[in-house]
């Protein structure tokens, strides 16, 4: 505590995506004390879920897999307390949107949340929070620079914080205008290193447009409710009462990284009329009850970095991990933000 009663942290870890909650586990767990800062009014980052109408849509992340043994024992707490099951082993794929589709399992589990795609951050957020880690949402950071002692963090329309550690998250150009904000790609002295910034700058992301259709019946898509596509406008789509988490048809449909490219900046109601158009053999006759567009511009990393972190500054230490370091997805970005929560409290358990 500080003199005037404020609680005084170890550790600000920056982003409440699954990457940071599970950063934050490690730091908690070497006993540090920690808080997570996340923009956004929930947990969870890019595995998203919107209600629309009573319909409930997985908008970001729609399944998940589970290969390494770190990620593999967070998801069996998880299934246990209630909160993941196995989807599927595998989904229908087609060549294109008009189809035909053809049976596709290949016997790899896929998961979801039991509810919906946010219950494992929201799992792992109640978690670390009885363990003492304040997750604090609506709570968005615009710099970060550093004392040579003390990382400063400035947060919109709150006090600043000062910290000895901080784990960065956000997508990585967000955290590089994060870096800049604070004069910490300027600075030669207490600067982000050039090989650091080198490497982070070489990091590239897709977008993806994600448009969310509730039912008035059920939709044409056949069990067990998503379809890959292999080229054409449109990626994947996916029915999330076949899913097993919308009491309502419901459909999700993420256009190609090159359509999101292409269309980037054409007004939402444009996009979204388009691709409405384009999912119509999946509508069928239902009619759409109510519809919403989100535009993801860091949807999934094109370039990722072969380390699971990268230390952006040793003292005071600032690292940087989640889905585009060691390997993409909701696996690879839990398994960043351990190994970098790892690595952090072990520093600053030295230090
Ligand atoms: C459309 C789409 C489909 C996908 N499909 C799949 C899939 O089927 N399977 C799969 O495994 N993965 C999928 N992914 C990828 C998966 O969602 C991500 O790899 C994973 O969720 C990334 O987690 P993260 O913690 O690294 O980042 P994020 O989830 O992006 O978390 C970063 C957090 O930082 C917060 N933040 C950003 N800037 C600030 C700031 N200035 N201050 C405070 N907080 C900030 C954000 O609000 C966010 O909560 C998909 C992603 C998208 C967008």
């Amino acid at each position: 505590m500080t003199a005037d009663g404020e609680r005084r942290f170890d550790v600000a870890v920056i982003g409440a995506g699954i990457a940071g909650l599970c950063a934050t586990r490690e730091l908690a767990a070497a006993g540090l004390e920690v808080i997570v800062l996340d923009k956004a009014r929930g947990v969870g980052g890019r595995m998203a879920t919107r209600r629309l109408a009573d319909a409930v849509l997985d908008h970001g992340a729609q399944f998940f897999t589970v290969r390494g043994a770190d990620f593999a024992g967070l998801v069996e707490a998880a299934a246990a307390a209630g909160r993941v099951a196995r989807w599927c082993d595998g989904f229908s794929r087609a060549a294109g949107v008009e189809g035909p589709v053809v049976p596709a399992a290949d016997g790899h589990a896929r998961w979801r949340g039991m509810q919906a795609m946010t219950d494992l951050p929201k799992f792992l957020a109640a978690e670390v929070n009885a363990g003492g880690a304040e997750v604090r949402t609506q709570a968005r950071v615009v710099g970060v620079a550093t004392d040579g002692e003390r990382v400063r963090l400035e947060i919109e329309d709150a006090a600043p914080l000062a910290v000895r550690g901080v784990v960065v998250t956000t997508p990585v150009p967000q955290a590089l205008d994060l870096f800049a904000a604070g004069g910490l790609l300027t600075d030669p002295a207490g600067g982000i290193a050039a090989e650091a910034r080198r490497r982070l700058a070489t990091v590239a992301y897709d977008p993806c447009f994600a448009l969310m259709l509730a039912l008035d019946r059920p939709s044409c898509v056949p069990a067990p409710g998503g379809i890959q596509f292999e080229s054409g406008p449109i990626s994947w789509l996916a029915d999330n009462h076949l899913k097993g988490i919308s009491p309502r048809p419901a459909l999700t449909v993420h256009a190609s990284a090159e359509f999101s490219r292409t269309r980037f900046d054409d007004p939402p109601d444009e996009v979204a009329r388009t691709l409405r158009e384009l999912a119509a053999p999946w509508i069928g006759s239902a009619a759409v009850v109510e519809q919403s567009l989100q535009r993801w511009k860091f949807a999934t990393p094109t370039v990722v970095l072969d380390a699971p972190f990268v230390v952006a500054t040793a003292a005071p230490p600032i690292v940087c991990c989640g889905d585009a370091f060691a390997g993409p997805k909701v696996e690879g970005a839990a398994t960043s933000g351990l190994a970098a929560g790892r690595w952090l409290g072990g520093a600053l358990a030295c230090a």
